[in-house]
């Protein structure tokens, strides 16, 4: 039972703070309010965390992925090799360029598209491989890259989870030729929305620069077919707030999840395990639960820990993807995606939880015990 002095521990708290509105506020003032100054600046901050590779702002993750696969040229006829143990924005993208998804599983640890199974799925049709970094953690990029390399695949990263988490020292977002990252309110950091696509490509830059902007560089002067994704003044100022604070929120984010895997003890609970030469930026603090989940959830809850399933059905199951599957007689055999979406839980992790809370999540899942 929560007591009257204990608050509910919410599984996500977006910041959006003194200094956030008052960079709003400014811009708001000075009338530069698409597209301008702030968004170029924006840009030009984040590229620091992607090793310095060009940064095109867009209104948010979903366009990043949509945006730079049209730019990859990617489209009807092609494949793109996805784990469908993601967000259905992952492959909503592939879909709306309108190449056809292949869904690889995924490899239990990291969560991210298991090598071994991305090699089985390619096709003479395969254009590209998006490798998720799911909840923070990097995907295998050093067995990905090489297959990418092997069968002359474009890799576009899904790092719309994991600002900041790295491989071997390299950041995700500068593995491909592209990365995506999202800047919803509940992301590691936001722009109230927003999304950014990564490359180290100029010209792929500069047409994505034309995608998102009506194909124009000059204005009414358009060079290709382009859309509306622009980023607003308003959200690269946050944005750019958000991006002074990211680096102390990570490290905040790191030593909770430390501070949980030392003190998690509950038999039938898995706590997240992290791969070798990766940095974990725990998005989310996802563990394992063997047993009834649905019961551990709701004692969690009664207990005030916020709590959720990050994603209880798979994206092949998803209406869109399961019916013309169906229809064609496509079946995935996914059973690491499978096990995954029916025993996971995420638990909060987010910086703004003090060592009290953390004591109540640890003795909160360890409580659960005979339960499972
Ligand atoms: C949030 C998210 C997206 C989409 O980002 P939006 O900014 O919400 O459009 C894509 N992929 C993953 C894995 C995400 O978590």
């Amino acid at each position: 039972m929560t007591s009257i002095n204990e608050q509910p521990i919410p599984a996500a708290r977006p910041v959006i703070g003194e200094e956030e509105i008052e960079a709003a506020v400014r811009v708001l003032r000075s009338g530069r309010v698409v597209q301008g100054p702030e968004v170029a600046a924006f840009e030009e901050g984040f590229s620091e965390l992607v090793d310095g590779r060009h940064c095109v702002a867009v209104n948010s993750g979903t366009s990043a992925l949509h945006m730079l696969l049209l730019g990859l040229g990617v489209g009807p006829g092609d494949e793109v090799i996805v784990p469908s143990f993601s967000f259905a924005a992952s492959a909503n993208a592939v879909r709306l360029v309108g190449a056809d998804v292949v869904f690889a599983d995924i490899e239990p640890g990291s969560y991210g598209l298991d090598p071994a199974a991305v090699e089985a799925a390619v096709t003479p049709r395969t254009a590209a491989i998006m490798p998720v970094h799911l909840y923070g953690h990097p995907a295998a990029m050093d067995q990905l890259m090489p297959i990418a390399q092997k069968h002359k695949l474009a890799v576009v990263e899904d790092a719309c989870q994991a600002h900041a988490a790295a491989l071997n020292g390299t950041p995700v977002g500068a593995f491909g030729e592209g990365g995506t990252f999202s800047f919803y309110p509940t992301k590691n950091m936001h722009a109230l929305e927003g999304g950014m696509v990564t490359t180290a490509d100029a010209g792929l830059a500069r047409t994505l620069r034309l995608l998102r902007n009506q194909g124009m560089e000059a204005r009414y002067a358009n060079e290709i077919v382009g859309a509306n994704m622009r980023m607003t003044d308003v959200a690269a100022a946050v944005g750019r707030v958000q991006l002074t604070k990211v680096g102390g929120w990570t490290e905040q984010r790191r030593a909770n999840a430390a501070y949980l895997d030392a003190h998690i003890t509950a038999p039938n609970v898995t706590t997240p395990p992290v791969a070798e030469g990766a940095r974990h930026v725990y998005h989310q603090y996802t563990i394992r639960v063997q047993g009834d989940r649905e019961a551990a959830m709701a004692k969690l809850t009664e207990a005030g820990i916020g709590n959720a399933v990050y994603y209880p059905t798979p994206i092949h199951r998803l209406k869109p993807y399961w019916e013309p599957d169906q229809k064609a007689g496509r079946n995935w055999d996914l059973p690491e995606t499978e096990r995954a979406a029916a025993e996971v839980v995420s638990l909060p992790v987010h910086p703004s939880l003090g060592e009290g809370d953390l004591e109540r999540i640890a003795n909160a899942v360890n409580a659960l015990g005979e339960s499972l």
